[in-house]
């Protein structure tokens, strides 16, 4: 195993890390999704992240492959909303690309293109319509942009965790092209879209509990 990248013990913490931000800011999303949405998407991901939790505990997932394909196919069956089949087959791509993989950036890049792929594929938006994109293509494009100037696992995390949050930042200005939110029309503009702050807090999370993976 290489200094960038990290492989079976402690790997599943990739997904186990992001029920205690989903938990500590279910509140926060379901008030950003309140301005123009439903006002449930805190809600929402709590249900399914906590579920995913217990599930987690009771089968003892072994790694990221593992722990992600149950957090995506929880999400399918357990959320409700637009978020389900979403996250649901985002995360079931995650653990899909994992298999059998010690996990470095071009694995992670790999992990979360197939995961972008899916969304798009069941979802049908495009980046620059309000949504989670906002938030994931950035942070691919800039984990990309990373390896290829030759950073190493850490800096590059950081970097895709930056390009998240300001994507997701972003969103204020945009107009909602999907979703329930279209119906607002101009009157979108203004807020922050709610899927694309989850998908931010994810990502930062990924990166923090990844960063400390590959320095043990
Ligand atoms: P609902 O819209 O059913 O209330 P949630 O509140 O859980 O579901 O999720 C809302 C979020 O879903 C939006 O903020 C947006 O980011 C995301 N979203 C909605 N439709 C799509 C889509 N077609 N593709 C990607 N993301 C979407
Ligand atoms: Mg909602």
């Amino acid at each position: 195993m290489s200094a960038g990248s990290f492989s079976d013990s402690g790997s599943a913490r990739l997904a186990l890390d992001l029920i205690k931000v989903i938990q500590d800011n279910t509140v926060y999303l379901s008030e950003v999704d309140g301005a123009i949405g439903d006002g449930d998407h805190g809600i929402n991901m709590r249900k399914g992240f906590d579920r995913f939790g217990v599930l987690a505990v009771d089968r003892g997932v072994k790694d990221a492959s593992e722990a992600f394909t149950l957090l995506g196919t929880t999400l399918l069956t357990e959320i409700g909303g637009s978020m389900g089949p979403l996250y649901g087959s985002f995360f079931k791509a995650l653990g899909r690309k994992a298999r059998g993989k010690d996990i470095d950036a071009a694995v992670l890049l790999d992990m979360l293109k197939a995961g972008m792929e899916t969304v798009m594929d069941i979802g049908e938006a495009q980046p620059g319509d309000k949504t989670m994109l906002d938030a994931l293509a950035p942070a691919i494009g800039a984990l990309a942009a990373a390896i290829a100037a030759g950073s190493d696992f850490p800096a590059a995390l950081a970097a895709m965790a930056a390009a998240a949050e300001a994507g997701a930042a972003a969103t204020t200005a945009m107009i909602a092209r999907i979703g329930r939110a279209a119906r607002l029309g101009e009157r979108s503009r203004g807020t922050r879209d709610a899927g694309a702050t989850s998908c931010a807090l994810i990502l930062g999370q990924m990166a923090r509990t990844a960063s400390e993976l590959v320095q043990r």
